[in-house]
């Protein structure tokens, strides 16, 4: 990564600011921020890059578990359900120690990057060491991922999950010793040894209602707090017939839906849940294209909306990492479900990748090309075969883009990614997949 000057300044042939698009723009940057966001009409004190294409604020990628990159290719053949990919993915959560989990996430946070995802979310259960004793540092996983968003160039959420139970009322199993701190005390305690900075910020999960029983449902109300949420129905049945409740009721009763808190999926639900979520405006994320290959379902995003709830997107699993993906996704999910077309504008899902995911992860001053805000910039190809021909604006982002449209990103000021790139994260994926499976 460069070093950062002290201002820098771009002329963006073209942008998408929170009034919409403009021709023209030129940002200057200082201390990571837009010092100045102004049409390009006189010459800037110092020159000025040009970024041809058409530039957006930066992604929020709100859901990641990073090492599941290593499972893309290997485990969508042949018929299964998502508790056979769970022991799939199991297998491979042994395999790992500190050192191949960094070099997994790094590689998969270069891939993140060059997509465009600029704050990344991640879901992290796989504290211990294969027997469930600590490291020596007991933070040494969390501390690997940390390093390789740091690396990587992005900033992190770490979303440190609590994870205590194989079900309800039933021990944890195999490799789930390695989750589970064995209460919520001694978890909130490793948690604590954690801390933020310019580009980290430690945040909580809860990893399911069948994983952290109502018992042990506390967490800091000032840190964002992230849940899996009925993306199952045997996770609803489960947490029905032992509490005869759902889960999001469940939740509601252990006041967790608060103005910090994100549940992740969101799948089946009742309309009394889709109430409760919507009146507390907690987050809700969606991760269309985890969502179809777990072949979880799909979740009633735009009734989420009307109710209240904010939405915010993920790759969760990363059988695909690209965010235009995931706004198209939920556009035509609800088109499938609905068989009507135009549940969602291009500007809203643009603003739920952008705006609103880093507000979830607790970065609101980021997510706009606007003076004052953090100075992300993700610049896209407007001439590729994609999207040649498609307007340069929101509509182009949503409905014809994919990951490798993007050129060029710059996170907090410095630029992080280059059309270029590709070929060695490729590299990097291959040798860290092939390492951990070896
Ligand atoms: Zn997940």
């Amino acid at each position: 990564m460069s070093a950062t000057p002290a201002t820098t300044a771009y002329h963006l042939e073209r942008a998408l600011l929170p009034a919409g698009v403009a021709d023209d723009v030129l940002v200057t940057i200082a201390d990571g921020r837009f010092a100045s966001v102004e049409p390009a009409v006189a010459q800037p004190a110092e020159p000025a890059s040009w970024l041809p294409g058409l530039t957006v604020p930066g992604l929020a990628n709100c859901h990641s578990h990073a090492f599941h990159r290593a499972l893309r290719g290997r485990t969508q053949r042949g018929r299964s359900t998502f508790w056979t990919w769970r022991e799939q993915m199991y297998s491979l959560a042994e395999r790992l120690d500190p050192d191949s989990y960094f070099a997994l996430a790094l590689a998969t946070y270069r891939e993140m990057v060059a997509s465009g995802i600029t704050s990344v979310g991640e879901f992290h259960y796989l504290h211990h060491t294969p027997r469930g004793r600590p490291y020596d540092d007991p933070n040494a996983m969390g501390r690997a991922l940390i390093e390789a968003a740091r690396q990587a160039g992005l900033r992190i959420t770490l979303l440190d999950a609590c994870y205590l139970a194989a079900g309800i009322n039933r021990e944890p199993e195999g490799v789930q010793r390695r989750f589970s701190d064995g209460d919520s005390a001694q978890w909130a305690k490793r948690v604590s040894m954690l801390t933020d900075d310019e580009t980290v910020k430690i945040g909580q999960a809860f990893h399911s209602l069948r994983a952290v029983p109502r018992d042990q449902l506390s967490a800091d109300p000032d840190r964002p707090l992230h849940v899996h949420l009925s993306e199952q129905r045997a996770e609803n049945d489960e947490c029905l017939s032992a509490y005869g409740r759902t889960p999001t009721e469940l939740l509601a009763d252990a006041g967790q839906l608060g103005p910090l808190t994100t549940v992740v999926h969101a799948t089946h639900l009742t309309d009394t849940d889709i109430d409760l979520l919507g009146t507390t405006h907690v987050y809700v994320d969606f991760c269309p294209t985890t969502e179809r290959d777990l072949g979880d379902g799909i979740g009633p995003s735009r009734r989420l909306h009307e109710a209240g709830a904010q939405l915010t997107l993920g790759s969760d699993s990363h059988a695909v990492i690209d965010l235009f993906e995931e706004m198209r996704a939920v556009e035509m999910d609800e088109r499938l479900a609905t068989q009507q077309r135009g549940h969602w504008t291009a500007d809203e899902l643009v603003t739920a990748a952008t705006a609103t995911g880093h507000a979830s992860l607790g970065w609101g001053d980021t997510g706009r090309i606007e003076v004052g805000q953090r100075a992300d910039l993700v610049t896209l190809d407007t001439r590729s075969p994609r999207t040649a021909g498609t307007g340069a604006d929101s509509q182009t982002a949503v409905f014809a883009a994919s990951a490798e449209d993007v050129l060029h990103v710059v996170v907090d000021g410095r630029v992080v990614a280059r059309d270029g790139d590709r070929a060695e994260i490729g590299r990097e994926l291959e040798a860290a997949i092939s390492a951990v499976w070896s």
